[in-house]
């Protein structure tokens, strides 16, 4: 099981974005925007995968 960081409003998932390797969601700012479509942090949602 792995946590990971789904845009609620593109489907991008931080975890999967390799340039994000090694730095963890939790330590980007708040003003940190999703970078496909521009969403806030905030609608940003934890996701389990199996793996
Ligand atoms: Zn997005």
């Amino acid at each position: 099981m792995a946590v990971k960081h789904r845009c609620k409003v593109c489907g991008y998932i931080y975890e999967d974005d390799p340039k994000n390797a090694g730095f963890p969601f939790e330590a980007q700012d708040d003003s940190y925007l999703c970078v496909v479509c521009g969403a806030p942090k905030s609608e940003f949602e934890e996701i389990r995968t199996r793996d």
